[in-house]
């Protein structure tokens, strides 16, 4: 048995994916729609009857999505798996089977591979998603972590990016910004408060909105997308697949307390421009928004609405407002180094 000091490159393949695989909570381990799982050439999944198959990748490289000095390894093995999930959130699926590849050095601790496998499968199991199979693969620098998740859906009752109507209000899930508030501080590495703490959590550790998701067609929303790139990076695509223009306001976006406190002169910018808080941007009839709010109410969803989609005009306008007065914000992701 390898030891705690014990690297990737010291055991073989197949001892580390052993190892991995009993890191898995049983309910990641096991589906009665999975046949084949882990240790055979491929999977075998058989969806529900009559569902349409949602399928996601998304890969995280090290220094470029991730720095090991910032993160632990198990929040850095749920991230992987929630910024997929999050995707699948985003079409209104059921997250079902997930596929792992490891791209690693060999000079990782056994245990810290093992870490970010729990981190992984604790999320997929929170969610009934199995993880069915993947690969390990040695990469010379950068560490390297890809997931595919596949999610199924009933065909008809997909959300997509494309179906916002003028009048339609503009709504997003939970509040914006704490991510890459939380990434700053985590750069700077000194904040240890409860709302450093709060901050760097969103960061380190975002929450797949996967039950809102799942509720969104049945109350009438007409476009949805998950938020990675900041909510003006974000809302052009809605704008631009759906051919329609927007009004947001910036007075009425949800910041958490504790942004507003630790970043006082930028937390508007953190909202509107700060990347990975992976809420959900919807868009909804203003008549069905109470509905929607009461129901997303009931799994603890909280919503706010931020703005209104108007007709295009030639153009997928964006303008901002704050009291009643234009804002000026400079579009692309926030650095708040830069
Ligand atoms: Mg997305």
């Amino acid at each position: 048995m390898p030891g705690p000091q014990h690297r990737v490159k010291d055991i073989g393949e197949f001892e580390l994916i052993d190892r991995l695989t009993k890191t898995l909570p049983e309910a990641a381990r096991a589906d009665p729609g999975v046949a084949i799982g882990i240790g055979d050439d491929a999977a075998v999944w058989t969806p529900n009857a009559g569902m349409s198959i949602v399928v996601t990748t998304d890969a995280l490289v090290e220094d470029v999505h991730f720095r090991l000095d910032w993160t632990d390894w198990t929040s850095l093995g749920h991230k992987t798996m929630a910024v997929n999930l999050s995707d699948i959130a985003a079409m209104g699926a059921r997250p079902r089977v997930a596929t792992i590849v490891l791209g690693l050095t060999g000079k990782e601790l056994v245990t810290d591979i093992e870490a970010l496998y729990v981190g992984a499968g604790r999320l997929a199991a929170a969610h009934g998603v199995v993880i069915a199979g993947g690969d390990v693969v040695r990469v010379p620098h950068d560490l390297t972590l890809g997931v595919t998740v596949l999610g199924e859906v009933a065909p008809g009752r997909v959300l997509t990016r494309s179906g916002a109507q003028p009048g339609d209000l503009i709504v997003v899930s939970g509040t914006l910004g704490a991510s890459a508030a939380g990434m700053a501080l985590l750069e700077r590495g000194s904040d240890r408060s409860a709302s450093g703490s709060l901050l760097a959590g969103a960061h380190l550790r975002p929450n797949p909105r996967i039950a809102l998701g799942q509720i969104l067609f049945a109350q009438s929303v007409t476009a949805t997308m998950d938020l990675s790139d900041g909510l003006l990076g974000d809302l052009p695509k809605i704008l631009e697949a759906s051919g329609v223009s927007a009004d947001l306001d910036v007075s009425a976006l949800p910041i958490l307390p504790a942004l507003r406190a630790l970043f006082p002169a930028d937390f508007e910018q953190l909202a509107l421009r700060g990347g990975e808080d992976y809420e959900l941007l919807m868009t909804v009839p203003a008549d069905r928004f109470e509905g929607l709010r009461e129901r997303a109410s009931q799994i603890a969803a909280t919503l706010t609405p931020i703005g209104k989609i108007a007709p295009a005009d030639g153009g997928n306008r964006l303008d901002l407002v704050k009291d009643g007065m234009p804002y000026r914000s400079e579009t692309g992701a926030f650095d708040h180094f830069g």
